[in-house]
Parts: structure tokens; sequence; C-alpha cells
């Protein structure tokens, strides 16, 4: 099963608090005005110039296998294969929020609008994820109509370049999903085009299944250590299963 999403610029619209959370701005700390101007200046842009769309594929257990392990150069230990190879349900995904709104920040920068560059290109960043968010909820619903899915269950997404699954993964997953229909290239050097595109693999299946301790190697370099919000958000309070 292979779907095209649409996405609503509505169901992603950064909010200040998320474009400056993502700048590095504490919660509990007051914007003042010069900070909060440019930041409701970026979201007027990014409502203008944004054109979300996503695409998912579902993907055999065995056929993601040779996925991931693409040019072979990922950590020798990492979360995920204890995960997918548990799973009920797997989806490659990319979304992108376009073109335009690149064009923009990168002009913004030229123009030394350093100020509303960055607060767009944090908006940038955060409805992308968002927009992650969208095409999760609509494979969730796949698998809910086909009757694949019910609450006991959970889906994370996994993105190479992250938890040790090697950024080269890239050529992988877009020889095997062709994100290109949907106007994302890869470069030779991995990176996407438009840069504000996220690409990777959703896993659904039992909830246990994503319970994982954060203490590989790489995670001692980890900023976010985003996998322990994501982990809560689907397991919630459940006994914490052995997955290593
Ligand atoms: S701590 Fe960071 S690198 Fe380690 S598994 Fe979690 S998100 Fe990935």
């Amino acid at each position: 099963m292979r779907r095209v999403i649409d996405i609503k610029t509505e169901d992603i619209t950064p909010s200040i608090t998320g474009i400056l959370a993502h700048q590095g701005m504490p919660p509990h700390v007051q914007a003042d005005e010069p900070t909060l101007k440019p930041a409701r200046e970026a979201i007027a842009l990014w409502e203008h110039l944004s054109q979300p769309v996503g695409i998912f594929a579902e993907i055999a257990i065995h056929e993601f296998a040779q996925v991931y392990i693409g040019e072979s150069r990922n950590e020798p230990e990492t979360p995920l294969p204890n995960i997918y190879q548990r799973a009920n349900a797997l989806a490659l995904f990319a979304v992108t929020v376009g073109h335009d709104v690149e064009q923009e920040i990168r002009r913004l920068f030229e123009t030394n609008e350093f100020p509303l560059g960055a607060m767009l290109d944090a908006a940038a960043s955060v409805s992308a994820e968002k927009a992650v968010d969208v095409v999760q909820d609509r494979f969730r619903k796949h698998l809910s109509v086909v009757g694949r899915w019910d609450r006991s269950k959970g889906v994370m997404p996994f993105s190479p370049g992250y938890c040790g699954w090697h950024v080269s993964g890239q050529r992988a997953l877009f020889d095997t999903l062709h994100p290109e229909e949907i106007g994302i290239e890869l470069s030779d050097s991995y990176l996407m085009q438009p840069l504000k595109s996220i690409s990777g693999v959703l896993v659904a299946g039992a909830k246990d299944i994503f319970q994982f301790d954060d203490d590989f190697p790489f995670c001692s370099e980890c900023a976010t250590r985003s996998c322990r919000e994501r982990i809560m958000s689907i397991i919630e309070n459940q006994p914490k299963a052995d997955t290593r």
C-alpha cells in the first residue's frame, strides 16, 4: 500500500512556543517583543509559502532488512533492529514542507535578515516534524481500516542519520520509496532537497517492543534524548521489556 498524503497547512502550523523551543529557549523564559515579533512574522511567511506533502508505503520486514543495511555503515548495535523485527507493520515515509520556504530562508540569510531567517528556519523544522505526525496518523488509520490496529499497539518513526542508522541509509530508502514523486531529491552526500524534509520508517507494533535503554555508545553525543519522550508517549505505564 503506497499513498501520497496531501497535508493541510493548518494541521502542521508551528506555534511560537514550538519555534522558540526549537531555538533552545527554555519553556519558563518569557520571550520579549523583539523575539516575538520575528517569530510571528515567520509564522505568517510560513503559512504563505509552505507546501506540505507526504508519502508512505508499506514494506515487509524482510525487505526493510535490506533497506536498513543500506551501505553497511550502521553502528554495530542500534535500537531499531530489535524493534522492527518484532513489528506488526512497517512503512517507509517521507515528508517535506516544500521548496518555497527553503528559498525564502536562504534569501533572508543572504540579505542579513538573520532574526527572521532563523525564525523561519525553526518554523520549517517544527512543521516538518508535525508533518511526520500527520503521516504517522494516516498510517495508523490505514492499519485500523484493514483490521491490523488496536489500542495495544503504537507507532514510532526512525530516520537515517539518527540512533546509529547511518545517514547513507537514505540511498536504499530513496531507491525503494521514491520520494521524488513528491518533489524530494537526494544528493550524493545524502542530503535531501528541500532540506526541510524528513524520511524514515514508521514501525507499528505492540507497545512494549519500543522500550529500549538510551545507553548505546552513540547516545553519549545525543543532545536531545528524544527517544525518552517518544517512548513515553507510546508506552504510557506499561511494564518494561528487555529489547537488547
Ligand atoms: S539517546 Fe539519542 S541517540 Fe540514543 S537512542 Fe535515544 S534518541 Fe537515539
